[in-house]
């Protein structure tokens, strides 16, 4: 650990020196595939040069002019473009630094504008269990994975939850339409015991992320839960922070499903590592509500900053020019089909899920009886250790609430080449055969 500097562990890792593509290299001059973009953050690679030299052109001018002091055309031009992409009807974009301080802001928006419409009783928000809505308190009320808040308890109200549609461990088709309706139905219960009354909003990721391994819902689920926010006055929230951006083979997931939310949170792949960004884009009517009574009590002093816009925009222009959606589904196909010959080979892997580049596999001590390896094996930790001695930086996750047991992503930047995927699933392959040498004999 450095002297003056921590993050959540001692952990250290070798000091990042350039990064270039979907490659980075450490001052020892070793070579990592990010196999993860991060933690699914560089969607269109490392250091891409148009990218730089929209930023380069904003930093000429303003890096930051405060927003209660200047509006901002390339501000203004980002938040249409982003509308454009979200679904009909939601065209106001709130910016900020991340994805936790965009779940802080949704949270407060449709507080909001349930007190501007004279139902103030309203206040609960129900997510599911298990998920990561971020590191805030608001967020951690929301994050359906109890380490994460059990701590902070006594100083907040944890709101409440769902089991996410976990159908694989269910045993359940996803296709089968009663699969879906089986998970509406749980959410019908928990809004019904809560008191419909007291509900605001039913908070999800549309296809989840490291929490849940890339969880695809069943079919009919996101329409059933549109159904009945419809049917008991509730606002429906899509958390994109992880899904947006292309990664799973549109700009939003939404766009996979028949039914629209009423805001998308967005972060990582908007300012694709280039600067911190996350935005919350809404239903207009929400927003004209709450700025009709009294205005939005809410705000981040670095947000909307012409520069953090500018990489924006250059990230989008990039998604668009380079058909970056389109690519995450073809490369995303290849990357399935790989790892689902993985599982054929190695016993030890069960579900292999996901959609576009937002995948996941998951390692098991036995993936007939869907039984987990060992906590204390820590193979989540293992095998990302044993890939990055190899070259190669996957992101995992054990799920600590429940028998989910040890998933790992694989969601390398969307510009990947066929090329850079058999040198991933070749530096994934050699780990897999390392880590079943060494822990499972
Ligand atoms: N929501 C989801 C679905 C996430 O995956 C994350 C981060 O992993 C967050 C919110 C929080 O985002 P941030 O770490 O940018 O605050």
């Amino acid at each position: 650990m450095s002297d003056h500097l921590f993050y959540q562990s001692r952990q250290t890792r070798p000091f990042i020196d350039r990064a270039e593509g979907i490659y980075l290299w450490d001052v020892d001059g070793q070579r990592y595939l990010d196999g993860s973009s991060g933690a699914m953050v560089s969607n269109i690679g490392h250091s891409h040069p148009h990218v730089l030299s929209c930023m380069a052109e904003q930093m000429q001018k303003a890096t930051f002019a405060y927003r209660l002091h200047f509006q901002s055309d390339i501000v203004e031009r980002f938040a249409k473009r982003l509308a454009q992409k979200a679904p009909a009807g939601l065209d106001k974009v709130f910016f900020v630094s991340g994805g936790s301080e965009a779940v802080e802001t949704a949270i407060k928006l449709a507080r909001q504008a349930t007190i501007a419409r004279g139902e103030p009783d309203r206040f609960k928000i129900i997510s599911r269990t298990p998920s990561y809505h971020g590191s805030t308190l608001g967020a951690v009320a929301v994050t359906g994975t109890p380490p994460f808040a059990d701590p902070f308890a006594p100083m907040m109200r944890e709101m409440p939850k769902v089991r996410a549609p976990l159908h694989y461990l269910d045993g359940l088709d996803m296709d089968d339409p009663t699969t879906g309706a089986h998970y509406v139905q749980q959410m019908e219960e928990k809004i019904l015991a809560e008191g419909p009354e007291s509900v605001l909003a039913v908070l999800v990721e549309p296809i989840g992320g490291a929490s849940t391994g890339a969880l695809v819902p069943p079919a009919g689920y996101m329409e059933g839960l549109r159904a009945l926010c419809d049917k008991y006055g509730l606002l429906l929230i899509y958390d994109e922070v992880m899904t947006g951006g292309g990664r799973t083979g549109t700009y939003f997931a939404a766009d996979h499903f028949g039914a629209t939310p009423d805001m998308i949170i967005s972060a990582k792949g908007l300012g694709g590592g280039y600067v911190p960004l996350g935005a919350v884009i809404s239903r207009n009517d929400l927003v004209e509500d709450v700025l009709d009574h009294g205005g939005f009590l809410h705000g981040f002093t670095n947000a909307a900053m012409p520069l953090a816009a500018a990489a924006g925009m250059g990230v989008l222009d990039v998604v668009e020019d380079e058909q970056l959606c389109a690519r995450a589904s073809r490369i995303g196909g290849m990357v399935y089909n790989r790892l689902r010959d993985l599982q054929s080979q190695y016993p030890f892997i069960g579900d292999v899920r996901g959609k576009g580049l937002l995948l996941a596999f998951e390692l098991m001590a036995d993936a007939t009886t869907k039984q987990v390896l060992p906590k204390e094996l820590n193979a989540h930790a293992k095998l990302v250790n044993i890939a990055y001695d190899n070259g190669l930086i996957i992101y995992s996750r054990r799920t600590r609430n429940g028998a989910e047991g040890d998933h790992f992503m694989v969601c390398p930047p969307l510009i990947s080449s066929a090329a850079q995927v058999d040198e991933l699933m070749g530096l994934l392959e050699k780990s897999l055969a390392q880590f079943a040498d060494l822990y499972l004999k």
